[in-house]
């Protein structure tokens, strides 16, 4: 397949952002490719190689990229950085230096689907010493034989740049128009890919085999599973209101969401943005091989704990265990248990159909067996109740014993992969005295510091994810809650993310000394939100020409990377909290009005 039409595609879809255009421009692409590349363009049009959680990356650093367009331009260095410093967008850049040297007719080859794609996938596996180089001939190779337009998009592509706006459920409405020609199938898709989080393999399965055969997918051992969600409530009232008449309520606790995945002889491990992370915790592998069963997955969060007073320890203790080489010394130093919460699959058999509260009891079963006695392998604690009273009074035991709160989940629910319903819903200790939830936000930008903070960062601008124009728009300055580790930590990490100029999808009124690629997220909690007119995140919507803004922002400590940028706080939920608090505070000053009418009235009759 000629790689022409998705360039033309691509092309077509940047400059819409209409999600019935994107759809109609996707049909048009998956039927004309043909079925045994299905899988390879759904792949590329998500800007991907594979799914995820196969945690495979091209991993060409920029100043490669830039020499190979040198070198397939036949322009010096310095002149591709001019250009590059211009446009602002690697694509743009490579486009440019191309036209201008009259690279448009002279290629000897069409470039094609397969050869793009094969080409992408030896840059991706090539690892080890020399491999920066031979990245960069694979890459310089692509580009000689392509069309300015067509290197555009590999540069975008290579360098993780390429975004065309289109989320997993428009790629699932093109795929069922296209093949079933009903967009009401999408749902049958829908389930598949939220059991194997394989959108290539089942847009394969559907264009091969039909869609019977994609409703067939089950889940698969060692393949992941979208993770079921939370809402947010605030209150433990609202809380209930959710539930039928009874809710289970289990503690949050504070550390990494793990899937746990056991067969016969191996257990591999998922974050939750589904990556593995087996290697973070040989220790949990070995217990859950210690289970009673054949083959099971199983959800749990995994813990920092102090093994003498059986203390949880803050979430950042986990961060020792991201680590390539000596993992044993830091099991040693920084033990952990796995607090299991949900069971998927057991022996040949998928359990997400089951009832939250018989899933409990066969977990309660599967662990009871293990032969870890229980140092490990925990089950998260966990109460039934049918009042507002239950869920505050376990809510106070959850947060002695150093949760971060409580998730009130439906008993009679099913595990909805891939759902954040109000099926479970979780309440944070915050919401007493501050915002109603911490945010995650991107980190964007930097001032330098000063004083005792001299060669370190000052303070970070921060910024919400805006999806409907997948851009990173400024919400903070954040100063504050940063240790010593931290600050040199930040440095250490950011300064890999340094860019001369604004990001492209960064949208901020404020002016910063150094800018970054939005690629770390943090989490924070502020006393409040407020209008703002230089913070662009939701901009607007509340007033016009103001954004909104965090008042007193605190990093909590946690960099969370176990969520994308695209993962961050929304510009949405940023809105919706603002106008809960507004809410709030207009009750608690209605009640304070009547208490004082009512006092007045009191001291009145006396
Ligand atoms: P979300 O996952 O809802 O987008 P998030 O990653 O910020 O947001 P939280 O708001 O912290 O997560 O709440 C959900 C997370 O809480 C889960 O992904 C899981 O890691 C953690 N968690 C802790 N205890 C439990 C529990 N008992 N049941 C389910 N999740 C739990």
């Amino acid at each position: 397949m000629d790689f022409q039409p998705l360039v033309e595609t691509f092309g077509k879809m940047e400059e819409t952002s209409s999600r019935l255009a994107l759809t109609d421009h996707l049909v048009a692409l998956l039927k004309e490719t043909p079925a045994d590349l299905i899988d390879k363009v759904t792949y590329l049009i998500q800007g991907k190689l594979y799914p995820d959680y196969e945690g495979i990356e091209m991993g060409l650093a920029e100043r490669m990229a830039l020499r190979a367009i040198a070198s397939s331009s036949s322009r010096s260095m310095s002149e591709v950085e001019a250009i590059y410093r211009k446009k602002g967008d690697i694509g743009d850049a490579a486009r440019e230096a191309m036209e201008s040297k009259g690279q448009s007719t002279l290629f000897s080859e069409q470039m094609t689907v397969e050869r793009v794609y094969c080409t992408f996938d030896k840059i991706a596996k090539t690892t080890g010493p020399g491999s920066q180089e031979t990245k960069l001939r694979l890459v310089a190779s692509l580009l000689n034989d392509s069309t300015p337009d067509e290197g555009r998009y590999i540069m975008k592509f290579v360098m993780g740049a390429l975004r065309l706006g289109i989320a997993d459920y428009t790629v699932l409405d093109a795929l069922a128009i296209a093949f079933t020609g009903d967009k009401a199938n999408r749902k049958v898709l829908e389930n598949a890919y939220n059991v194997s989080s394989d959108l290539g393999t089942v847009a394969k399965l559907l264009a091969t085999k039909g869609l019977a055969a994609v409703k067939a997918v089950q889940i698969t051992l060692f393949k992941p599973i979208r993770p079921m969600l939370a809402e947010r409530v605030s209150t433990a009232e609202e809380a209930m209101e959710r539930m039928d008449s009874r809710a289970a309520i289990e503690y949050k606790l504070d550390g990494e969401r793990v899937q746990i995945h056991k067969g016969r002889d191996r257990v591999e491990l998922f974050s939750r943005r589904l990556e593995k992370i087996t290697d973070h915790y040989p220790d949990v592998s070995k217990a859950a091989m210690s289970l009673a069963c054949k083959e099971a997955i199983m959800e749990g969060e995994v813990v920092a704990v102090n093994l003498q007073t059986g203390e949880y320890l803050p979430f950042q203790q986990l961060m020792h265990r991201r680590r390539k080489h000596g993992i044993e010394e830091a099991m040693e130093n920084y033990p952990v248990v796995i607090n299991l919460f949900d069971i998927l699959y057991l022996d040949g058999k998928s359990r997400t159909e089951l009832p939250y509260e018989e899933r409990r009891k066969l977990l309660e079963k599967t662990v009871k067996g293990a032969k870890d006695n229980g140092i490990m392998l925990k089950i998260v604690p966990q109460v039934v109740a049918t009042e507002p009273a239950e869920i505050d009074r376990f809510m106070a035991s959850a947060i002695e014993n150093g949760c971060e709160g409580v998730m009130v989940k439906m008993p009679s629910s099913t595990y909805r992969a891939g759902a954040r319903e109000y099926l479970w819903v979780k309440l944070k200790r915050e919401y007493r005295t501050e915002l109603a939830d911490t945010l995650d936000l991107v980190i964007v930008g930097a001032l330098h510091g000063r004083g005792r903070r001299v060669g370190k960062y000052g303070a970070l601008l921060l910024a919400a994810y805006d999806p409907k124009e997948d851009i990173f728009r400024s919400v903070t300055k954040v100063g504050t809650g940063f240790t010593d580790i931290h600050l040199d930590q930040f440095y250490r990490e950011l300064e890999k993310h340094v860019i001369h100029q604004k990001h492209a999808r960064v949208d901020t009124g404020m002016s910063m000394e150094v800018w970054f690629e939005p690629v770390i997220v943090i989490e924070v909690i502020a006393s409040e939100i407020t209008l703002s007119p230089s913070h662009m995140a939701a901009m607007d919507a509340i007033k016009e020409g103001y954004g909104l803004a965090l008042r007193f922002p605190k990093f909590t400590g946690k960099i969370r990377d176990d969520k994308e940028p695209e993962g961050a706080t929304t510009t949405d939920e940023i809105v919706t909290m603002y106008r809960r608090q507004l809410k709030i505070h207009s009750e608690a000053a209605k009640s304070k009005e009547q208490e004082k009418k009512k006092k007045e009235s009191e001291e009145g009759e006396e």
